[in-house]
């Protein structure tokens, strides 16, 4: 074995998933760099264990007992490769924290991820599910990804392109495990305009003129909303959203809309359209409820939450009622948006 360190057994990571599970992990191994990830993974395959990757922990719902080796990235650095009239090119390590690398980039004036503040997390698992909120998603920022890839144990760096974003997805998520991510490059265009079509912002921005608002200003403004609507993860154990907002053809809309005329959907594409989940659910009921160790958030049903004693298998009970209800209620199938560790 080649590392300077060794693994870590029996390592809990209690403080390393957002829904505050008691989780113990069979071996863990601290990635501060790049380099040490080959020899990781050899270490891995050299005593018939499996691997995963975690960041933050702050989209996965752990088991209490995780299997083989959990690579933990901490690899923190921040390089300006470009800064030209027209944009400006970073690489990011994929350990550092996602908020304060967006709060970073407002401090050095490089305007365009303040609509993505105060989501948790780091960099690196921000192109897994292409996060998104208050109408941008991080793909339009990412020019790559660089990555080990453990199916042919070579460094690649991947387009945008071959990342395959859509809505909360990439190849990532398709080939679960195969890529360990260790920095990304961010491409922010110079040329700014705000983005304030989310009926959030648009209400909180209504009384100023759009020319005279500011990045810094539309990032406080997403963290105070942030603030009131979700649930702080060091308060009440929570993932952030639990399923993804289902994508429905316009056709099946109109239908449902001739039952449920309240029902909100926003435009997806020419096509298609996309509900609100947490409509859905607040509709059949769940809404403030409480099963055991774990709930639905009583200010935004998209939220399951735990407040302590509780575990993966009592969390997704819930999730697979609330499945249930909206399919038989609606005819829809809600898409579970946290990674199941098993
Ligand atoms: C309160 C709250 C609010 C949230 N709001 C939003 C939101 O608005 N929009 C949104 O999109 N998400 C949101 N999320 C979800 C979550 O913050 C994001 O998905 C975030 O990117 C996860 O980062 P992480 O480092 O915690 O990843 P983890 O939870 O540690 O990992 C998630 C997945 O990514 C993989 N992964 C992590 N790092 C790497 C790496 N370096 N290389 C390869 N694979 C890796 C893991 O294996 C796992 O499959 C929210 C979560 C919470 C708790």
């Amino acid at each position: 074995m080649n590392f300077d360190y060794k693994p870590l057994a029996n390592y809990s990571l209690e403080d390393r998933n957002t829904l505050g599970f008691e989780v113990v992990a069979e071996w863990v191994l601290p990635i501060t760099q790049a380099e040490q990830i080959p020899a990781a993974i050899r270490w891995a395959k050299n005593a018939g264990l499996s691997h995963r990757v975690l960041g933050g922990g702050s989209n996965v719902v752990l088991p209490d007992q995780l299997q083989g080796v959990t690579l933990l990235m901490d690899i923190d650095f921040i390089e300006i490769l470009e800064n030209r009239d027209s944009n400006t090119r970073l690489r990011v390590g994929a350990g550092v924290n996602w908020h304060d690398f967006v709060g970073w980039t407002l401090d050095q004036n490089y305007r365009g991820l303040e609509n993505l503040a105060l989501i948790p997390g780091t960099v690196g698992a921000a192109p897994i599910q292409n996060i998104g909120a208050y109408g941008v998603e991080v793909k339009e920022y990412i020019d790559a990804v660089e990555a080990y890839d453990c199916q042919t144990n070579q460094w690649v760096s991947l387009s945008k392109a071959d990342c395959q974003f859509s809505y909360r997805h990439s190849v990532f998520k398709d080939e679960r495990n195969r890529f360990v991510i260790t920095a990304v490059i961010f491409n922010l265009p110079k040329v700014w305009q705000p983005r304030l079509s989310y009926a959030d912002l648009t209400n909180h921005f209504a009384n100023r003129s759009v020319d005279a608002i500011t990045a810094p200003e539309i990032f406080e403004a997403v963290c105070a909303i942030r603030t009131q609507k979700l649930p702080d993860p060091k308060v009440i154990g929570n993932v952030g959203s639990f399923f993804q907002n289902p994508v429905i053809s316009n056709q099946q809309l109109q239908i449902l809309k001739e039952h449920f005329p309240q029902m909100v959907s926003y435009p997806e594409s020419a096509t298609h359209s996309k509900l609100a989940a947490g409509w859905l659910i607040d509709q059949c009921g769940f809404k403030g409820m409480q099963l055991g160790n774990v709930g639905v958030h009583d200010k935004q049903a998209l939220v399951l939450t735990h407040r302590g004693g509780g575990n993966a298998g009592e969390l997704l009970g819930l999730a697979e009622q609330i499945q249930k209800r909206v399919k038989e209620t609606f005819g829809v199938e809600l898409v579970v948006e946290p990674i199941l560790f098993t």
